[in-house]
């Protein structure tokens, strides 16, 4: 499998003996190398915090930065819950049900529809 390169921008200052590579004489603290890696460029969280830190606000303006507040409307705030907990033997599929986080509202689900990752009472 092939190695791939910590993104890290001070991955090779991090002094552990993992990184320390080399002939004697000549061993140099390296970039990390990984078949796999945190969101596949990263060997760790700190270096992962090290490239945002570094970066992110390059990251952000390149790919489109949020210049206005975003709006979860009632249309689009409903999610799947079910009570682990419920014991109402008589009724045993009610427990599934969409819940809208805005109005509160409630309506029953089937079990396959809350099995259904595609089912949604959601507009978009
Ligand atoms: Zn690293």
């Amino acid at each position: 499998m092939a190695l791939k390169y910590c993104q890290g921008p001070d991955c090779h200052t991090y002094t552990t003996q993992d990184r320390l590579k080399g002939m004697k004489g000549s061993k140099t603290f390296q970039t990390r190398r990984r078949s796999r890696l945190l969101f596949d460029e990263f060997c760790d969280t700190r270096c992962y915090n090290d490239w945002f830190a570094t970066y992110g606000t390059q990251a952000v303006d390149h790919f489109g930065r949020l210049k206005e507040v975003k709006h979860l409307t009632e249309e689009n705030a409903w999610v799947k819950d079910y009570d682990y907990n419920y014991r109402d033997q008589t009724n045993p599929k009610s427990n599934y049900r969409s819940v809208n986080k805005i109005t509160k509202e409630q309506r029953p689900l089937t079990e396959s529809q809350y099995d259904d990752s595609t089912y949604t009472l959601n507009e978009r």
